[in-house]
Order: structure tokens, then C-alpha cells, then sequence
């Protein structure tokens, strides 16, 4: 390749295939309701640990891999998992241990509060050969946990990291962007401590509004302001470029549409395509990014990224137009790179 030409992969870090099978257990081990919380809503159930025993989770897995033959990733979500009480830990551990030694689950991960992980917790996790686990961190800024009230410093939730690290125990970082108290030069800041830990991957839960919270009540005092779409597209497509290029994939960006989701948020950034939106728009400034001062003949696109590449309803045309980037000098390829050529008097 000459000046005249680039060529590059996406810039995403590739995400694993294994299939995911999340159990909730809503508010189960949490010591206090979060003020933005409404599991519910978000996943769609509210069958407590109680009911939905091991023993349904350990029938159903087996049976689907009696059948398929593939083995999945097993996910305790929901709650606190290392703070529920000792037995209940143990009848899931054991549980998934089991279907680990069957050959039915072959990934075992939990989520949790960055307060309620020490040494003794993440040792039984480990005993009980769990392989990762998800820290609801949501910001490392004092303030914005402080306005959140979630009962932990940000000194505090980066050594709970630095210490699932130690353990030896895959880490996942959950961030809220928008909670209350936050902005968006501690979003960045957050980002980049998150890229600094390294963590196997992220989650990127923007603050909404959900009905029968505390921060219901908040916004509805007007003592709370959620972020815009805009301001949310903008910031999480940053993010996405900072982790990205240091590897770490973003394995989830907004909440996932449950049916019973949607008539319970009142305010904040919702859209069904969030992801997707967050993600195109990063594509299309690392894109432009590699062609400052430069003008576009031509551009071949993977086929596979074709809509990441124009985004949702073509949202990113206007900014390529700028540059010379029009449906008529854009080719599909089969190929991995996106390769560009540019005119002769900018090389
Ligand atoms: S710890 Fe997590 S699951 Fe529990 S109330 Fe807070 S946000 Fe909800």
C-alpha cells in the first residue's frame, strides 16, 4: 500500500460466540434497593432465587445440551450474588459445577456490587471454579456515587477490581453513564480508569428513569435531569473508541428490550437501537479520524459492516458527505479491511 491508499480492520475487538444463559435473581443479596434499581422491569421477572430453584436451572441445561450438544456460559444476574446467604450461594455453585463436569456449561460468571467482593468471597468462587465476574461499578467519581447514593468510594470500587483481578477471575466492568451527580468529563475519566484495569470486557448502562424508583421520584421534582439521546450517542461512541482500542470488548450498551421494560421507563436515553446507534457512530469517527485533510476517491467496505458503516437510517451520510464519502464512491467487499484511496493531491 502506497500513501494514496489505507486499508484497516473494524476497530471493535472481536466478541466471544459462546452462548449466554442469564438466570436472574432480582434484588436477591442486595443490601439496599439502588435509587435508578427496578429489576422487574429490566429483566422481565421477579421469580425470586427461592422459587427458581437450581434444580429447574440444572434440568433445563442439561436437557438443552442433551439435545444440541453445546455447551453454553451460565450467568447469575440480578442481585448481589456474593452477598446472598451462604447456602444459596452454594446451591448455585454447585449447581453449575455440575454442568460444568457434564460438559453442559462451559463459562460460569456473576454479578455483583463492588462493596460485597473480599478475598474470602472471590476464594469460594474460585473453589467452586466460577470464571468471571461482573462488577456493578457504574462510575468511579465520588461525586456521582455520592448524589447516587451507592454506598461506595471510587477508591473502593477500583480496588474490589483490582482484587477480582488478583483472584484470578475474569472481570467485567458495568458502567451508568448519566447517573446523578455525574458529567460527561467524569464519564471520560471513568473510561479511562476502566481501559486502565484492563477488564475482559464492559457493559454501558446509561442512567434511565424507571417508574417506581427513587429516581423517579427525583426527576420528577425536577431534581434530577437524565442525559439526551444525543449527549448519550455521543459520549458512549467515545467510550467505545477508548476501549476499543485498547482491546476490551463492550459487550452490552443500554438495557435489553423486555416487553415489560419499556412502558416503565419515564425518562432517559431509551432507544431500541441504541447499541447499534453507539456503535456506528464510533465506526464513522474512527473512519474520518484516518482521513483528516485528506478527500476520499474511493472506499471499500466489508459487506458484513455495511449498515455499521451508514448507521441507523443513514445517520452518519451527512458526516462522510463532508469528506467526499457518497453511496457512489462506497464498494462492498467480501474481504476483513476497510480500504480507502484517496485523491492524488492529498498524498
Ligand atoms: S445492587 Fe444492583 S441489583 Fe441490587 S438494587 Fe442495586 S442496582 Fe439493583
Amino acid at each position: 500500500m502506497n500513501s494514496r491508499h489505507l486499508s484497516f480492520p473494524h476497530p471493535e475487538p472481536p466478541k466471544t460466540k459462546i452462548r449466554l444463559y442469564p438466570v436472574f435473581l432480582p434484588f436477591a443479596g442486595c443490601p439496599f434497593r439502588c435509587i435508578y434499581c427496578s429489576q422487574k422491569l429490566q429483566t422481565g421477572t421477579d421469580i425470586s432465587a427461592a422459587e427458581k430453584t437450581a434444580k429447574e436451572i440444572f434440568a433445563l441445561v442439561s436437557a438443552n445440551f442433551a439435545r444440541s450438544r453445546k455447551s453454553i456460559s451460565l450467568g447469575f444476574f440480578g442481585g448481589t450474588f456474593t452477598a446472598m446467604p451462604l447456602k444459596d450461594q452454594l446451591l448455585l455453585l454447585n449447581m453449575a459445577l455440575e454442568l460444568k463436569r457434564l460438559g453442559a456449561v462451559e463459562h460460569v460468571r456473576c454479578s455483583t456490587r463492588p462493596d460485597c467482593v473480599n478475598e474470602e468471597t472471590l476464594n469460594l468462587l474460585k473453589n467452586y471454579k466460577m470464571d468471571m465476574v461482573e462488577l456493578g461499578i457504574q462510575s468511579f467519581d465520588d461525586y456521582s456515587l455520592s448524589d447516587s447514593k451507592r454506598g461506595y468510594t471510587g477508591e473502593q470500587a477500583l480496588a474490589a477490581a483490582v482484587r477480582v483481578k488478583k483472584a484470578g477471575l475474569e472481570l467485567v466492568i458495568q458502567q451508568m453513564p448519566g447517573l446523578p451527580g455525574s458529567s460527561a468529563s467524569a464519564f471520560l475519566k471513568d473510561i479511562e480508569i476502566t481501559a486502565g484495569l484492563e477488564p475482559a470486557a464492559v457493559r454501558l448502562y446509561p442512567c434511565l428513569v424507571m417508574q417506581n424508583t427513587v429516581l423517579a421520584r427525583l426527576w420528577s421534582e425536577k431534581r434530577f435531569q437524565p442525559w439526551s439521546l444525543k449527549k448519550t450517542y455521543k459520549l458512549v461512541s467515545l467510550a467505545l473508541l477508548r476501549l476499543w482500542s485498547k482491546k476490551i470488548p463492550v459487550i452490552r450498551i443500554g438495557l435489553a428490550p423486555e416487553i415489560s421494560l419499556l412502558p416503565g421507563i419515564m425518562a432517559g436515553p431509551w432507544h431500541p437501537a441504541l447499541g447499534s446507534i453507539c456503535r456506528s457512530q464510533a465506526l464513522a469517527t474512527y473512519i474520518l479520524s484516518r482521513t483528516t485533510g485528506k478527500e476520499i476517491r474511493q472506499i471499500s467496505i466489508p459487506g458484513r459492516y455495511q449498515s455499521d458503516f451508514w448507521g441507523f437510517k443513514k445517520k452518519n451520510s451527512s458526516a462522510y458527505l463532508k469528506r467526499g464519502i457518497t453511496t457512489d464512491n462506497v464498494r462492498l467487499s467480501q474481504g476483513d479491511l476497510f480500504e480507502l484511496v484517496f485523491e492524488p493531491n492529498y498524498y
